[in-house]
This record gives C-alpha cells, structure tokens and sequence, in this order.
C-alpha cells in the first residue's frame, strides 16, 4: 500500500529506495503561497542590479554544486551521469543569463498626442510551476529562474518520482543569499498539491510541463480564473531524411535515445526517402546494437533505464511480441530496463507512429518526395521539435516552413539552448520559455499616459 502522505523516490537502475520526502497537502501548498506573497513584495521592490547579483551568487553556487546535483540526477531519474553534469551546468548557464535580464526589462515609449506614453513590464507576483520527472533539474530550472530574475516569487511542485534535485536547489538558493520562501518547492502529489497550486487564487500564473493530458486539465482549471499559463507537453518529432542527406549523422539513434526516449523532444518518427529506405535500415540496426545500455553512474553508459516499472509496462504495450523491430540489447535482474527499439512495420497513421510512446522507441517510415515528407512530419497531434536532413538548402528552407513545429534543426540534432526560445505548436503547448523574451513570460504589461498639457491660461 502506498501512503499518500509520503513520495518514495526510487533509483531506476536498481529499484532501491533512495529516499521518502513527506507530500505536501493542500493545506501544505495554501501555507507555502502566502509566504510567497511576502518574500515576493521584498523581491521586486529590490533594485534590479541586486536581484541579478543575488542570482549570480546562486548560479556560483549552484557551479560549486554540479557534481552533487549530478550524482542525485542519476540517483532518483536514471539519467547517465554526463547527461547530468551537463543538466547541472545548464541550471547554472541559465542562472547567469536570466540574471542579465533583471537589468534589462526594459519598457517602451510610444509617440503620444498631448503628453508621453510609457510601458512597463510588472513582474506577476508569485508563479506557480509543475515539473515533470523526465528532465527534472532543467525543467524546475527554465520555468523557474526567469521568474525570479523578472521580480517573481516561485512555487514549484516536482514530479512525484523525482523531487530531489528540486529540493536540493532551494537550499542551494537560500545559501546564496536568495530571500527566504522566494523559491520553495512543494513536493508532493498532481491531484492534491498540484491541483491546489494551479486553483489557488494568489498564484498569478501556472508554467506547467508534462503530459498534454494533464496540461488540458492544467488549462482548463485556470480558465476559471483567468489564470495566464504556459504549458509545455507531450511531442512526437519527425526525423526527415533526405537521400542526399549524410546518412550516418541523420540517422543518429541518440535522437531519439537520449534519456532512454523519455525526452518530449525525441525524434521518433524517422521519415526516409524510399530511395536509401533500405540502407537507411541497415544503418539503424548496426548503431541500436552498438549502444552500451547499462548502470547510468558508469562513464561508458549511453543509455540508462526507464523511470519506473509503469512506464516500462506503458512503452512494452506499443512492442508486441513478434513486431518486426531491429533491437539493441538492455540488461536483466533489477532496474527498469527496455532495449533500444525501432519499428519498421507501422502504418504511418497506427498508435506507434502518432502517441508519445515515452521511450527507447522509434517507427521508421518511408516517404517519397518533398509534399509526402511535410504531410507524414504533420501526421500527428503534436508539433514541439523535429529534424530535417538535406544538402539542398531551398529544400531545407521550404520544408522547414511547411513543418508545423516550434524547434526545428536541419543538418543537426541539436538540443534546447537556454538562450532562444523554446515551446510547442499544436497540443505540444502553449507559450514559449527561454530565450532572450523568457523574462517577459513572467510580467504584465502596464501602459501610462503621461499629460504634457499645462493649467488652463
Ligand atoms: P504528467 O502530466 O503526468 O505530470 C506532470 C506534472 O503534473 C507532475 O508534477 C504531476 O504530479 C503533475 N500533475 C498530475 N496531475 C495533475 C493535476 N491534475 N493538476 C496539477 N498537476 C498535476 O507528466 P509526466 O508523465 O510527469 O511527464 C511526461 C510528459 O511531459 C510527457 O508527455 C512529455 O512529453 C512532457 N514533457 C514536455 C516537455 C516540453 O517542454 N514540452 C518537457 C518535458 C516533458
């Protein structure tokens, strides 16, 4: 029996216990906004030169901490320990360059007949952010640190599974100096904290990132309140590989096995041209048999385990026995472990090919031309990210106009930069962060008229 009043975050590599943190009630999460409203008030009324020195203190901090926060990635998510160290560094990178924006939310002047008409940008008071457990550390960081850096309080409830790097930055912040109950997070369940922090009447804005499910119910709750969100969801990218495209790079498996496939990012719809379908194939089913599939903290891991025993149940429904697949290998015994796979017998239109599986899956598809390849890349629901392979640069341009998705990268797999701004189309989300525009995310904007007009003569 599971007790609702605790998390118990599992290691996903050996189904050990590594921790129990108490779940935050309703009660819990109601306590920890009024708090907020104080620490906020203090917060933006701070200069903004002391804002973002405090935010550099944190990033130091945070720099001072990246191998722990690493160690504990690898612990409660599974992720291999390079991916971690580098999701350290990006909370800290990202700290630096929010930090930069405290000084530069910068208003507008606009000609006015009779007097001057200026523009604010307000912070929104105290944000309350839903991570997911599939990025814990980034994500708690990207819907996070801009919010302060633009005057914000945040409340941020971690996923169930993964709460304890998010906890670990909060003490790091309240070493660097932040103010007390700026950033506290509230660990504890979606359908009692979660709920309580998106239907509480002092939270300004809810920055939510998981499932388009929840992310609907998400929306539809702050609808009642007129409440501004953000919702980052679920993808289902396409890898679209021309026949003049280099071959071995655009099929790279890491697109789409990178943190096992549980990246709402993941190009798993590999679209190839009928021409160098059959080579492409051939490619694939040497590079899956080459993955080092293995304990995360090892240095040679390339791929991890799943999150959690449901999740491995969830992406084993969508690879049925038999299915013509070309396969790597995973280890057995404790962990919850599942082979790279690629399937090479869908419909291009069947549930492989259009729900988020979450996991080391992809479907490999053939499309004949330019039109095929845009219409199969916008066969689905979503529209978050993709990849377009081609040595012909007008091909390129059209096709990445024609695909309906917010990240698109051609002749590359590239990741999220915390720099340019990131979100989705479709039922991939709503809104972007990051980016140069990631603090205005978390204002109003105030318009005033200014009378130049003198007393009556
Ligand atoms: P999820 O929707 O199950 O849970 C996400 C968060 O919402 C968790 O913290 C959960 O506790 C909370 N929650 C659950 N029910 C809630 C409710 N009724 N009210 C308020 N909060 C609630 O998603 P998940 O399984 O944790 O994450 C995986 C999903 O996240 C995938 O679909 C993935 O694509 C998506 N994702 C999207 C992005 C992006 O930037 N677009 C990034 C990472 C993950």
């Amino acid at each position: 029996m599971t007790d609702p009043h605790e998390l118990r975050v599992l290691n996903p590599a050996t189904e050990q216990l590594v921790a129990t943190v108490p779940a935050a009630s309703a009660e819990d999460v109601a306590a920890a906004v009024a708090r907020a409203v104080r620490a906020q008030r203090t917060w933006a009324a701070a200069a903004p030169a002391d804002r973002a020195r405090l935010l550099r203190r944190f990033a130091d901090v945070v720099d001072a901490h990246t191998g722990e926060l690493a160690r504990l990635e690898v612990r409660e998510a599974g992720h291999t320990i390079g991916n971690a160290r580098w999701e350290a560094g990006n909370a800290r990178d990202l700290l630096l360059y929010a930090a930069g924006g405290a000084e530069r939310l910068l208003g507008r002047q606009i000609p006015a007949p009779g007097g001057w008409d200026v523009t604010f940008q307000e912070p929104l008071g105290v944000i309350g952010v839903i991570s997911p457990w599939n990025f814990p550390m980034p994500i708690a960081a990207w819907s996070s640190f801009p919010a302060l850096a633009a005057g914000n309080a945040v409340v941020l409830k971690p996923a169930e599974t993964t709460p304890l790097t998010s906890l670990r930055l909060a003490e790091l912040a309240l070493e660097a100096g932040l103010p007390e109950h700026l950033f506290q997070v509230v660990p504890g369940h979606g359908a009692t904290a979660g709920r309580a922090l998106v239907d509480h009447p002092d939270v300004a804005k809810i920055v939510f990132t998981g499932s388009t499910r929840t992310g609907r119910e998400v929306m539809e709750r702050c609808a009642r309140l007129v409440k501004p969100v953000t919702l980052e969801l679920g993808g289902k990218s396409p890898n679209v590989v021309f026949a003049d495209a280099d071959l071995k790079a655009a099929l790279d498996p890491f697109s789409f096995l990178d943190n096992s496939g549980q990246d709402c990012c993941a190009r798993t719809r590999v679209l190839v041209q009928e021409t160098v379908f059959e080579e492409a194939r051939d490619l694939l089913a040497d590079a899956l048999a080459a993955v080092v599939v293995g304990d995360p903290a090892d240095e040679k891991t390339q791929m991890g385990p799943l999150i959690s025993a449901r999740q491995r149940d969830r992406v084993r429904a969508y690879v049925p026995e038999g299915a013509p697949a070309l396969r790597g290998s995973a280890p057995d015994g404790p962990g919850f472990w599942f082979p790279p796979t690629v399937l090479t017998g869908e419909r291009h239109d069947g549930a492989a090919a259009t729900e988020e599986i979450f996991g080391p899956v992809a479907v490999l598809l053939p499309f004949t031309d330019e039109q095929d390849a845009i219409r199969l890349a916008n066969g689905t629901p979503y529209g978050l990210s993709g990849s377009l392979w081609t040595r012909d640069v007008g091909r390129a341009l059209r096709v990445a106009q024609g695909v309906r998705a917010g990240n698109l990268s051609v002749n590359s797999h590239s990741s999220v930069r915390y720099w340019t701004p990131f979100g989705g189309f479709k039922q991939s989300g709503l809104g972007r962060e990051l980016g140069p525009d990631a603090l205005t995310a978390f204002t109003e904007t105030k318009n005033v008229f200014i009378s130049t007009e003198g007393p009556a003569q």
